[in-house]
């Protein structure tokens, strides 16, 4: 098996997700490399050829908004009976600067064409310190935002974060993302995420955020580093209950 390639579009899908059912995906990332704000050890677009957390310099080549709604609708005028339509794509998609505006368009699409579909954004949580971030999460369905880690040293090894992003503040900012769920990857091996250090501090940051619900689940594609390896679904499924009974917040192993 080979690293994904890079969406070539802006609208993909619509796919068959695990998690979001029938999901319609928007990307907002440039399509000839992967830029994002993390390097995560288990990124299946491989390794992040622009780490930033600021687009500026991408900027000609990114979507514009118009082009965003004008190629969402192209597909909800097929009238897919979708579950979500779902911001994720190969790179952040709240590093664009014009996220919200993308969000409104999206939604004023939906709004038209197929009212029942919901929205969802996946985020890797680097940008929620930004008011314009936070406002357009509030406006979607759905966000289901990353946290792999519950200590500094656990996220550098395994998230690998461009130098403006703090951890810190990453759990500080999602204290306060209402009925948030957490996504949380966990990898094997010596840059993984399983030791049990990791994983009870990882327990003890989801008890003080307390998220609407977790996901919690493993590779499914090959991995950037390739000495990462994924986890027994037994095992996630056992730190899903761990985490339920010291935490109170639902477990979900897909
Ligand atoms: S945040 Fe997502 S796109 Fe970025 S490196 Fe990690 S897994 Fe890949």
């Amino acid at each position: 098996m080979q690293i994904l390639k890079l969406k070539k579009t802006i609208i993909y899908g619509p796919v068959n997700s695990r998690r979001l059912r029938k999901s319609l995906g928007i990307n907002l990332s440039p399509i000839k490399y992967k830029v994002c704000s993390f390097n995560c050890v288990y990124c299946h677009y491989g390794w992040t050829k622009y780490l930033t957390s600021d687009l500026s310099d991408f900027e000609d080549e990114l979507p514009r908004p118009g082009a965003v709604k004008k190629a969402l609708e192209y597909f909800l005028e097929k009238n897919l009976k979708l579950d979500y339509i779902t911001f994720s794509g190969d790179g952040e998609p709240t590093l664009h600067p014009d996220f919200e505006e993308i969000v409104d368009l999206v939604i004023e699409a939906k709004d038209s064409l197929s009212p029942r579909t919901k929205i969802a954004v996946l985020s890797n949580s680097s940008t929620l310190h930004k008011k314009k971030v936070r406002d357009a999460l509030k406006k979607v369905d759905l966000s289901v935002l990353k946290l792999d880690c519950g200590n500094e040293e656990a996220f550098k090894k395994v998230n690998r974060p461009c130098c403006s992003v703090s951890f810190d503040q990453i759990i500080e900012d999602l204290k306060n993302v209402k009925d948030v769920v957490i996504q949380t990857m966990l990898v094997d091996g010596k840059n993984g995420n399983l030791k049990q250090k990791d994983t009870d501090d990882w327990i003890e940051k989801i008890g003080t955020i307390k998220p609407r619900s977790v996901q919690l689940y493993s590779l499914e594609n090959p991995p950037a580093d390739e000495s990462v390896g994924g986890v027994e679904k037994n095992k996630l499924e056992e730190i899903a209950k761990k985490t339920e009974k010291k935490t109170g917040v639902e477990v979900k192993v897909y």
